[in-house]
């Protein structure tokens, strides 16, 4: 018979420990998945077995007569809650390895047998008084003690588990694992050979905190407070199966994007802030770099209206101090978007679409709208991976441009369409943003040109009389080293003289790419291709910049056009402008002329060349034929 030595201090610090554990947990953010409810319960039962245990050394210790059922209960407890946490274990493990449930159910049945039968013959054991006296105020056990052959056993299962399940978790974290039990055994084996079952509770506890540290650690970025994209995944997944619903509030800032800037410390506090303190129980991701979510659950915020109302009123305020460009978009989870978990995207193909610094709630049609923008993106990637000049899906749309000089369309712009299966035609507003953001800009361009290029080639040996024909370019395509060389090796590989191909480019903002475009521009008409500023007045028009660049042609936007018919002072402006480019030599083109009255007025403004709806809508190019002079 062997007396067990006991340390109420160790088991305090068990207790503690599990204490602290869940206090951790509580502070940081958790989506409570099957695997992180399993992993609390099997604290829960550890900080009840610890309990259970104390109690019964400390009623035995003061009062060796206590009654007898009490003592037997409180051992039993014991040891049947060591018995499930095991059984927890493998739960646990079957989860968190996603083992399908056609595996799992072996596992989980052998576990649950061996926690019956060993609780069982425990339990029986103890209450026959066969496996534990008490000498002395003290616990005595003998013989085969069930509750150790039980642990063994079940240590070997949970082993033999963890061993079938080693490839279903990254090595390192498995090996975390193994190492841990190995640790809990050696300390068990040293403390059993030393008489003491005070390390029992302890040798659980161990792989515990392991289990909390590989598996459910804190997720927060400490500074901002936001958590991960696996976080929101985990959250979006949760919130489907359990029918649970959410406000989100998306804020992009796209600079934060391209330059890998991060938030400066203001910025950092005022997102804190805003995470905790104006919606109860939400929660902040981060995307990207500069891309946050907020998560709002609207079962507790079902005043959200009223406090988003506020977030914004603040996000006003507090915008005057940082000014960095944005798009924000507010909506609510829906099934539709749960399932998949295309949030994000689906957030994305609004960002495609709204312009920089608007405040967009999500209507009914956006998600048939981002069903669109899917096929769209679909196809425009499957366009720019086959790389086909001739491809059936790019349509070479073009609009024949007046010659005031000559008195003839002897110019014209191509424009793009794209022609779907399933949208039928489908407009540049719709797919060029998109085409930009994704990488996939470069490609269509090269579609074009080469298109272009094979009809003006066609165009002049059937005797047509056309100069030029001009194609749109993105300010991103530029940035690309091989630029130059794609756009030269497209126009001599169809066979045609470079002066015939004219590209047309808005400004930039951005200074890199200012230099570029100046570097790019210098190198291309050395070949003999002329350059078109697109979209004049516009917005943003840095005069300075716009005259250090060789442009051969100034495109008026409709938008000036449109000012100058309207007020007798925005002609003038228009005026004074366009005789400026033309006293430095710029020809003077003004786009979106829609009548007489728009036409009769930029004659008198010093146009070279008109282009507009009053001489032809945007047609297939193969129908220019009918607007050219034949020699
Ligand atoms: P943009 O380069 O300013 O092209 C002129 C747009 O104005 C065309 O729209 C044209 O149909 C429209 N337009 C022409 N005349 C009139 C008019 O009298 N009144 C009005 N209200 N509009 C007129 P579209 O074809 O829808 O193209 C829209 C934009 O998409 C283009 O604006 C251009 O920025 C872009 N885009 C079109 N094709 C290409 C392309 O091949 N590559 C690139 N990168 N962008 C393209
Ligand atoms: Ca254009
Ligand atoms: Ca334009």
């Amino acid at each position: 018979m062997q007396i067990e030595k006991y340390y109420f201090a160790s088991e305090i610090t068990v207790l503690g420990v599990c204490f602290v554990m869940l206090v951790l947990l509580f502070v940081s953010f958790k989506v409570r998945m099957k695997s992180f409810r399993i992993f609390v319960t099997m604290l829960s039962m550890l900080i009840v077995a610890t309990c259970a245990d104390l109690t019964l050394h400390y009623v035995i210790a003061g009062h060796p007569d206590a009654p007898r059922p009490l003592v037997y209960g409180l051992r039993s407890v014991y040891h049947v809650l060591l018995f499930c946490l095991l059984h927890h274990y493998c739960a646990y493990t079957c989860e968190v390895t996603n083992l399908p449930a056609k595996q799992r159910k072996p596992w989980i049945i052998l576990a649950t047998a061996m926690l019956i039968l060993f609780s069982v013959a425990d339990v029986v054991g103890i209450y026959s008084g066969r496996t534990m006296h008490i000498i002395d105020g003290e616990i005595a056990f003998e013989g085969s003690a069930i509750f150790s052959a039980g642990y063994i056993a079940f240590v070997t299962m949970l082993l033999a588990l963890l061993i079938r399940v080693r490839h279903r978790l990254y090595k390192r974290v498995m090996n975390g694992f193994f190492g841990v039990i190995a640790i809990s055994e050696v300390v068990l084996i040293v403390a059993r050979l030393r008489g003491q079952s005070t390390y029992t509770a302890a040798t659980f506890l161990f792989p515990l905190i392991a289990v909390m540290y590989l598996m459910h650690s804190n997720s927060y970025d400490i500074h901002l407070g936001a958590n991960d994209l696996r976080g929101l995944n985990n959250l979006i997944r949760y919130s489907d199966e359990h029918d649970k619903h959410y406000l989100f509030l998306s804020l992009y800032m796209r600079e934060l994007d391209e330059t890998g800037k991060t938030f400066s410390e203001e910025m950092r506090a005022l997102i804190r802030h805003v995470a905790e303190s104006y919606y109860r129980g939400s929660a902040l991701f981060q995307v990207s770099n500069g891309h946050m979510i907020l998560m709002v659950p609207i079962s507790r915020n079902p005043d959200y209206e009223e406090r988003t109302r506020r977030t914004l009123e603040q996000f006003d305020v507090e915008y005057e101090n940082f000014r960095y460009d944005f798009k924000m978009v507010i909506g609510q989870s829906t099934k539709e978007l749960s399932r998949k978990n295309e949030y994000i995207s689906f957030i994305r193909s609004i960002h495609a679409r709204i312009p920089e610094n608007t405040i967009y709630r999500v209507q009914p049609d956006d998600l048939n709208k981002y069903r669109k923008y899917e096929i769209i993106l679909k196809e425009l990637a499957d366009i720019a991976a086959k790389q086909d000049p001739e491809d059936r899906r790019v349509l070479v749309y073009c609009q024949p441009v007046y010659n005031i000089r000559t008195g003839k369309y002897d110019t014209a712009e191509a424009l793009m369409r794209l022609k779907n299966d399933e949208l039928g035609i489908v407009y540049p507003d719709q797919f060029i943003p998109l085409a930009e953001e994704n990488g996939y800009i470069h490609a269509l361009t090269e579609i074009i040109l080469a298109k272009t290029c094979r009809v003006l080639r066609n165009l002049v040996a059937e005797g047509y009389e056309i100069t030029r024909i001009s194609v749109n370019v993105s300010a991103l395509e530029l940035r690309d080293s091989d630029f130059c060389g794609d756009i030269s090796r497209i126009i001599d590989g169809n066979g045609i003289d470079s002066s015939r191909i004219a590209i047309e480019l808005t400004e930039s903002r951005n200074d890199n790419d200012f230099m570029l475009m100046k570097e790019r521009i210098e190198e291309l008409k050395g070949k003999g291709i002329t350059f078109y500023l697109d979209d004049f007045g516009t917005g943003y028009s840095n005069m300075e910049r716009i005259l250090e660049l060789p442009f051969d042609i100034i495109k008026f936007d409709r938008s000036m056009v449109i000012a100058g018919s309207q007020s007798k002072r925005s002609e003038q402006v228009l005026g004074s402008l366009a005789e400026l480019f033309s006293k430095l030599n710029y020809s003077v083109l003004y786009e979106g002329v829609e009548n007489e009255k728009d036409e009769q007025m930029c004659c008198d403004l010093n146009a070279s060349y008109l282009q507009g709806y009053k001489y032809s809508k945007p047609i297939p190019i193969s129908e220019l034929r009918g607007f050219l002079a034949r020699g």
